[in-house]
């Protein structure tokens, strides 16, 4: 078990304002912020982020969704960090989202979902590796 994970504050989210108001439930949830940055993707990047779902029907859709505005990528840092944040943000639907999960509040759809977080403590290293130099972690 690691304590830490890779989140991403999608597009849906930052036009919505709501960079704030995540980052508030994030420190609220004991998460220490350990590298953050605000950056637009462009479609090859979010390809290349999201290569491990290529085959899935909605790969165009997310991924066009993700370079469609900025978003802010962190990693954040917790005792059992991936499946504490998977516990906050909440389902991958917000519409099966728990009360008082980041995606309950803030998300719209399946696919427009406010916030990312990792499945694993392996695709946590490779996310948070994908954005973030070693110069770039505190
Ligand atoms: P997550 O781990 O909860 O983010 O969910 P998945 O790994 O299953 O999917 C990754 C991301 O793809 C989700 O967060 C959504 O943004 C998107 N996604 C998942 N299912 C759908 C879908 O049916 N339609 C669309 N457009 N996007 C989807």
């Amino acid at each position: 078990m690691s304590n830490r994970t890779f989140t991403m504050i999608k597009p849906d989210a930052v036009k919505a304002g709501n960079i704030g108001n995540i980052l508030q439930m994030i420190n609220a949830g004991g998460f220490r912020i350990v590298a953050m940055k605000y950056l637009f993707l462009t479609k090859q990047q979010a390809e290349k982020f999201y290569e491990v779902h290529a085959a899935r029907p909605f790969y165009g859709e997310l991924t066009e969704f993700m370079s469609s505005g900025p978003i802010v990528a962190a990693i954040l840092e917790k005792g059992n960090a991936v499946a504490d944040f998977r516990t906050l943000i909440g389902a991958t639907n917000p519409a099966q989202a728990e009360e008082g999960t980041i995606r309950k509040k803030y998300a719209a759809s399946i696919g427009e979902n406010a916030v990312h977080g990792s499945d694993s403590d392996e695709n946590a290293a490779i996310e948070g590796n994908f954005f973030f130099n070693g110069l770039e972690r505190f």
